[in-house]
């Protein structure tokens, strides 16, 4: 079921009416369901099950408030990290340094350093210089470090080009027939403990045929790591499962998934591991705005609302697609361009759509913006840093402030020399 949804003819989260939140709040404004989120992390969890004992990953890049990583934690997820920002989160988060994987192409000195610190549990090398450096770091602290090999599996996973992530001219993994002799000259380094290979090839996907494609590379990849003496107990098979942002879409479930992944890996005898993000978060959140004017236009009229691109960057950064409901429907429908208030045509959610009619003042809201939303915000245009609502039943609390122009004007200052 849906936590956003009509009372009595005005969309609620939850218990809470969204005009309260805005009352109190203001708008914009992100909100999420924690039943949402929970019921997301027990579906994922459920459908992996058909793979055995699984290490689950919540890939905090999507959705990172402090709130959201706590109920994921409680909820029984690790995290997946891809910078010192996010490690210091997941910690913040009462996650386990041991149940973190640490992902991302640019780790610094700095952070592998830090991350064995604390005792992370996995580094997840995105090349093998990585790995010497790591194992160097390693070596003069007295530790060893448990790591896998991203491979790239040269995949097209069938989405968006921003957000493909496994073809082999992308930035990520190494080449995977380059793997076994890489993965050799690391296993030997004192100070790295090579547990295995990590693989995630791209978001928002619709279609688990790609998945599988890589997940079997990935089963000879093993078998050949395994001829050379290497043992293998640990495979990460990254995020990536996509979610519906157009009403009546219809996307592979996590049971689905698992029951694929179950057949395909069935003779790895490794510990599985997932990393799932927009999966868990997109549709637990929406971005609740106020229309500030309905213009007249050309073709069709743009509704101006005080949501931007700065706060919800995915359509201008991807071309993508929000649902757009009216907080108060009158069942009127009109068609609209939708805009926000930034100085850019980017800056624009929507053209020619068929909405519910809205007018000066009305709330309404961006659906499935849980994922890849509040995150992506900046203040673009000298505006605010939208804040974020989390609501339980009927009560809810904000769980991140708007950080306000002034806020962040204080934070700059003029050089002596032009203060003359
Ligand atoms: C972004 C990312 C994920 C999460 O992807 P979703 O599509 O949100 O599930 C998982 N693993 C890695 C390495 C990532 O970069």
């Amino acid at each position: 079921m849906d936590h956003f949804s009509l009372i009595d003819g005005a969309m609620h989260c939850e218990g809470v009416p969204l005009s309260v939140i805005a009352e109190q709040v203001g708008t914009p404004v992100y909100i999420y369901s924690t039943a949402m989120f929970e019921r997301h992390a027990r579906a994922f969890r459920d459908g992996m099950a058909a793979a055995g004992n699984v290490h689950l990953a919540y890939a905090i890049k999507a959705n990172p408030n402090l709130a959201v990583l706590r109920l994921l934690a409680k909820a029984g997820y690790g995290a997946d990290v891809v910078s010192g920002g996010e490690l210091a989160r997941a910690l913040a988060a009462g996650i386990p340094a041991a149940d973190v994987v640490f992902s991302g192409v640019g780790k610094t000195e700095g952070e592998l350093s830090t991350a064995l610190d604390v005792g992370l549990g996995q580094f997840n090398l995105e090349l093998e210089e990585e790995g010497v450096v790591l194992a160097g770091l390693a070596a003069a602290k007295g530790m060893i470090a448990d790591a896998v090999l991203r491979v790239n599996p040269d995949v097209d996973a069938g989405t968006h080009a921003k957000i493909s992530t496994g073809k082999a001219e992308n930035k990520f993994g190494v080449p995977i027939d380059q793997a076994p002799a890489i993965f050799a000259r690391l296993a030997a380094l004192p100070g790295l403990a090579m547990r295995g290979v990590a693989i995630h090839i791209g978001s928002q996907l619709n279609d688990l045929a790609p998945l599988e494609a890589a997940y079997t590379r990935v089963g000879e990849l093993i078998a050949e790591i395994r001829g050379m003496g290497l043992p293998v107990d640990r495979v990460d098979l990254g995020g990536g499962l996509g979610v519906p942002y157009r009403a009546g879409e219809v996307f592979p479930s996590p049971a689905e998934l698992g029951a694929m992944v179950a057949r395909v890996t069935r003779a790895w005898g490794v510990r599985l591991m997932f990393e799932p993000g927009r999966v868990i978060a997109g549709n637990a959140g929406v971005l609740l705005t106020k229309v500030i004017w309905v213009k007249p236009g050309v073709t069709n009229p743009y509704v101006i609302v005080d949501a931007a691109m700065n706060d919800l960057a995915r359509p201008a950064l991807y071309d993508a697609w929000h649902d757009f409901a009216a907080v108060r429907p009158t069942g009127a429908r009109m068609t609209a361009n939708i805009a926000g208030p930034v100085c850019e045509s980017g800056d624009t959610f929507a053209m020619g759509r068929d909405i519910d009619a809205v007018a000066r003042g009305d709330l309404a809201v961006f659906r499935t913006a849980g994922a890849y939303g509040a995150t992506m915000a900046s203040t673009y245009n000298s505006r605010a840093l939208v804040p974020e609502v989390l609501v339980d039943g009927d009560r809810f609390a904000v769980v991140a402030d708007r950080i306000l122009p002034e806020t962040i004007l204080a934070a700059e200052r003029i050089p002596d020399w032009l203060k003359a």
